[in-house]
Order: C-alpha cells, then sequence, then structure tokens
C-alpha cells in the first residue's frame, strides 16, 4: 500500500465515525453502491443470493450487519433474529454458516450476557448441523473474545470458530495459545484503526505476518480459513500446504461478496473449497466504510454513482 493509500484508509476510518457521514451514507449509501458488497437490507433479499453462490459452486457465510447494542433486551432481539436466520437457512437447504459480531450479541455491555447469547445461539446452530463464527472486532475486544472462544469449546461446543488479525502485534502468540483447541481459525489481515503501538503501520509488515500465520496455522492442526484477497498470499499458501502435504479438507480460502468475484470462482474451479462472505441487513454503514478504506479506489465507484444519480 502506497503512502497515499495508507493515509486514506485511517482517514476514511475516521470519517466514518462522523455523525453526519453516517446520515449521508446512510441515505444514500445503498443507492450508491453498498449494494455491491451487502446481499441486500432483509432475510428475505439476502436468500436469493446466497442461492446463486451455492449454484455457481461456491460456500457462502451470512451475517445480520450490526455491531453496538444498547441494551440487553436489545440482545435478545438479535439472538432471536440470529435464530430466525439459522432455521431458514435450514428450510432453504442452503450452503451457508453464519458469522456474527459478539458486541452485536453485548460484549460491550456485559461479557456474561454476550456468553450466554453465543452459548445458545452456538446450540441452536449444532442442532441444525451448522457452524458459527466469532468475527474479530477492534483490539480493545479481543481478549473477552478469545476467552468467550475458549469457554466455549471447553464447555464441548465443536461447531464455533473465531478469527485472528495479522496486523496486531500479539497475535502470533494468541494462535500459539490455541493450538491445543485444534481451533476452526480465519486469519485475516485486521479492518479497524489501530495505533502502532499495538498494530504494524506498515503494510508489507502485516502480509509477513500474515504468511508467517498462515503457515503456523496450517502446521499448528484444526481447520483453517484463509480469508484475504491477496492473490500472493492465496498461491504462497497453496504452495506451502503442498508442500507440507497438508490435505484440502483441512483449509478454505473466503473472500468476501463483491470483491475479487473471478477469483472466488477460479478457486474453486481448481478444486479448492471457497467461501463468500455474504453480509445483509439494514445496519451496512459501518460495514461498508470499511470495505471503502480497505480499497480507497472504491471510493471512486462511490462517486461515480454519485454524479450519475
Ligand atoms: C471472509 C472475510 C472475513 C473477514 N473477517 C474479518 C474480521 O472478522 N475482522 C477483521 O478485522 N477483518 C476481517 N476481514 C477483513 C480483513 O481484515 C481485510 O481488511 C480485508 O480482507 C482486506 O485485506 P486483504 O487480505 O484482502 O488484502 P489487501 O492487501 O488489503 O488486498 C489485496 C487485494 O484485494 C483487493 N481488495 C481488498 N479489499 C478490497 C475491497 N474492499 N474492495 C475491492 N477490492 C479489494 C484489492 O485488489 C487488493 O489489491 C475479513 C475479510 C474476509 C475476506
Amino acid at each position: 500500500m502506497s503512502t497515499l493509500q495508507a493515509v486514506l484508509r485511517r482517514a476514511i476510518l475516521a470519517a466514518a465515525e462522523s455523525e453526519r457521514m453516517h446520515r449521508f451514507v446512510g441515505k444514500h449509501g445503498m443507492r450508491l453502491g453498498a449494494a455491491r458488497f451487502v446481499a441486500g437490507e432483509t432475510l428475505d433479499a439476502a436468500v436469493p443470493v446466497l442461492r446463486r453462490l451455492n449454484e455457481r459452486g461456491l460456500l457462502t457465510n451470512t451475517t445480520l450487519l450490526g455491531e453496538g447494542v444498547s441494551d440487553e433486551a436489545e440482545t435478545r432481539c438479535v439472538v432471536e433474529l440470529y435464530k430466525e436466520l439459522l432455521d431458514r437457512i435450514q428450510t432453504e437447504q442452503l450452503r451457508t454458516n453464519v458469522a456474527l459480531k459478539l458486541t452485536h450479541l453485548g460484549l460491550a455491555l456485559d461479557e456474561e450476557v454476550a456468553y450466554a447469547n453465543i452459548s445458545e445461539l452456538v446450540d441452536h446452530a449444532r442442532d441444525r448441523d451448522n457452524f458459527i463464527r466469532i468475527d474479530m472486532e477492534e483490539s480493545a475486544y479481543v481478549d473477552a473474545t478469545l476467552r468467550t472462544y475458549r469457554r466455549l469449546r471447553e464447555s464441548g461446543r465443536d461447531n464455533v470458530g473465531t478469527v485472528l488479525q495479522s496486523y496486531l502485534y500479539r497475535t502470533e502468540q494468541d494462535l500459539q495459545g490455541l493450538l491445543d483447541l485444534q481451533p476452526n481459525l480465519r486469519l485475516v489481515k485486521g479492518a479497524y484503526l489501530e495505533p502502532p503501538d499495538i498494530a504494524y503501520p506498515k503494510k508489507e509488515d502485516v502480509d509477513s505476518a500474515y504468511e508467517r500465520l498462515v503457515e503456523q496455522k496450517l502446521s499448528g492442526g484444526g481447520y483453517t480459513a484463509i480469508a484475504t484477497h491477496d492473490e500472493r498470499l492465496i498461491e504462497r499458501a497453496i504452495a506451502y500446504a503442498e508442500r507440507e502435504q497438508i490435505g484440502r479438507e483441512r483449509f478454505q480460502f473466503q473472500l468476501l461478496y463483491g470483491v475479487r468475484p473471478r477469483l472466488q470462482l477460479d478457486l474453486a474451479q481448481r478444486g479448492f473449497s471457497v467461501l463468500v462472505a455474504t453480509p445483509y441487513g439494514p445496519d451496512w454503514y459501518r460495514y461498508l466504510m470499511r470495505r471503502l478504506a480497505e480499497r480507497p479506489a472504491n471510493l471512486m465507484f462511490f462517486a461515480r454513482s454519485l454524479v450519475r444519480r
């Protein structure tokens, strides 16, 4: 990433916090291009999108977009919506699992509330042969997220995974600390604005850490979701797995809906498991801003739609 891109990334993530920006993008964003990254504002709109991806040989996960909640009662509504989603996936026979954020289940209010909610959902998913992945959020939530994941696994729940971010200095140690669980982990570079005392500021360091993490995880056991659009790192992961004779059933590539669709199909056609993360819901603002920050060129796409209106 050039210095300009790095500056833009930070500027977009910082601007995302502005109320005015939220109001403007919230009002016009879906028409202006958010639909490229989001399967729709309702579950009914998302179902045909998920089905179409499945028909092309791609697995999917989905998320009801949202992150902060203001009270415990609101977390109960979120739990009910996720149960409805898991039921719908089953009746529609979709090859779709679920990813969610613990702050959406109350982590910022009370870790115990979030734990009770996630346990209930993981059990609901297990009864429907499904799987839940806990996304990783800002660094302030990493300890609580990893604690929650370990607690779920140690209580006998296996249909659950979480995420590690290579931009954090702490992550290699976190990985070592989890390997005894033979964990199912998604590895990402990291999407939030983090200070240089806890996260690599330079893209090349984030990329090198990512490659090390993939190798340590593949060799360390469990299941590995390699979630990046970076073709160089994808090819290096494939070469490593072949060299180390790590079977294709032990890892998967994950990409975001709307990002590098050709690459998604190419990898599937080469015989790899590929999952497309395909979120939905009316609360798509923060998700969209992170996608714009990852590739400031997306801003041009957005700006062009604005001019064309
Ligand atoms: C399935 C999945 C789940 C994720 N879950 C989390 C999570 O739980 N927590 C978290 O912090 N982060 C998560 N992320 C986001 C991740 O941390 C990165 O911010 C994001 O994937 C961009 O990094 P990259 O690895 O694709 O590499 P980059 O080096 O950023 O990008 C490589 C290339 O991919 C393309 N590209 C990347 N992003 C975009 C985009 N938005 N639009 C268009 N093209 C793009 C560009 O061509 C770019 O050159 C997730 C990503 C994926 C794919």
